[in-house]
């Protein structure tokens, strides 16, 4: 199963993870909208596997499919695969530094999505 993006993702954007993704599979919505939020998005046809993102994300908002959370699988993994389904939706993630969080705002945001 592919690596997906969750929910911790939602607002941050900072791309650490698109820098290190070697066939380019992080996607966002040319429009952001309640069906598409603004986050990343991981196209499940492209991406290879090589779990290179996952450890480069500062908000841990990045999983292997098998490990995502049972509180953002329902919706979290449907909601990538639109990058693929919906593809007209979306362009390419491309990068746009942002400063790293600390440990107190990591928690924080895991913390505003349930975890
Ligand atoms: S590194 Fe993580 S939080 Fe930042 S854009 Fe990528 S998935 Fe989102
Ligand atoms: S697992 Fe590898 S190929 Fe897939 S999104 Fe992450 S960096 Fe890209």
């Amino acid at each position: 199963m592919t690596y997906i993006v969750t929910r911790l993702c939602r607002e941050k954007t900072d791309t650490s993870c698109v820098t290190v993704c070697p066939v380019d599979c992080f996607y966002v919505p040319k429009e952001v909208s309640d069906k598409l939020p603004n986050q990343l998005y991981i196209s499940a046809a492209e991406c290879i596997d090589c779990g290179a993102c996952e450890p480069e994300c500062p908000w841990e908002a990045i999983f292997e499919g098998d490990a995502v959370p049972d509180l953002f699988k329902e919706e979290d993994y449907p909601l990538n695969l639109l990058s693929d389904d919906d593809r007209d939706s979306f362009e390419t993630a491309t990068n746009s530094e942002k400063p790293r969080p600390s440990t107190d705002e990591i928690a924080a945001n895991k913390k505003t999505w349930g975890m």
